[in-house]
Order: structure tokens, then C-alpha cells, then sequence
């Protein structure tokens, strides 16, 4: 999608600091970190939501890589949050399917 800004992180079109990418998925520094390790992981392919998800395949991709990275990463033993916020009262600003990464202080629950 032309105007979406994590499709033109995916394409390259925009420099980010990314820290993994493969033929499906691509993981970057959240630009307004809420943790002291803040990742997104996101299909390159434009989807818009986890709502919107058509194929199981995407699923294994982004959860794989999500939690190979915090094992890489180390953030395993101190433990680590994953988010996918749907819609609009799930609190997704970006549409464009992402998973938050997050780690390095303690998470509540419930979330705000
Ligand atoms: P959500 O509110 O779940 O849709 O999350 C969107 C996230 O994208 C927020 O945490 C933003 O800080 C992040 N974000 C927006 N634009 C960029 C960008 N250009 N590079 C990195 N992260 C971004
Ligand atoms: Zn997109």
C-alpha cells in the first residue's frame, strides 16, 4: 500500500533501524520506545490488522521470529511482553498488521 508508512519501512523506502528482516518479516525499533527494548515485528506484506489475517503461514512467521529474536536478544530470562493491538478500541494507530516487542521493566496487568 502506497501511503503505508510500515510498508515503506518494509520496502526500504524509509531508513529505520532494523534489526531483523527475511523474505516475510521484518523487526525495527519502535520510534516512540514505551520500554527500554521496544520492538515491532511486521509482515511485509501489507495486511491490515490481526483481524485481517488470511493465511495461518503469517501467524507462524511473525510469532517465530518474535520470540527467536527476544531469545537472541536475551530478554527470555528477564522476561518480555508481545502486543498485537486490533482496531480501534484494541488501540492500533498504524494499519498495518504489527506485534510490539517489548521488554526491559515490569508490565502490569490489567493493561491500561
Ligand atoms: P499501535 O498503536 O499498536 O498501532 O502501534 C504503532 C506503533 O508504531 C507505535 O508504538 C509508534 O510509536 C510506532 N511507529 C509509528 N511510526 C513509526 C516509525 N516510522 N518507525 C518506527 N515506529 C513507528
Ligand atoms: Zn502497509
Amino acid at each position: 500500500m502506497s501511503d503505508c508508512i510500515f510498508c515503506k519501512i518494509a520496502k526500504g523506502e524509509i531508513p529505520t533501524d532494523f534489526v531483523y528482516q527475511d523474505e516475510s518479516v521484518m523487526v525495527f525499533k519502535d520510534i516512540n520506545p514505551q520500554a527500554p527494548t521496544h520492538l515491532l515485528v511486521i509482515p511485509k506484506r501489507h495486511i491490515v490488522s490481526a483481524a485481517e489475517v488470511d493465511d495461518l503461514s503469517v501467524w507462524a512467521n511473525l510469532m517465530g521470529r518474535a520470540v527467536e529474536v527476544a531469545k537472541r536478544l536475551n530478554l527470555d530470562t528477564p522476561g518480555f511482553r508481545m502486543v498485537i493491538n486490533t482496531g480501534e478500541q484494541g488501540g492500533q494507530t498504524v494499519s498495518h498488521l504489527h506485534l510490539h516487542l517489548l521488554s526491559g521493566r515490569h508490565f502490569g496487568w490489567p493493561p491500561g
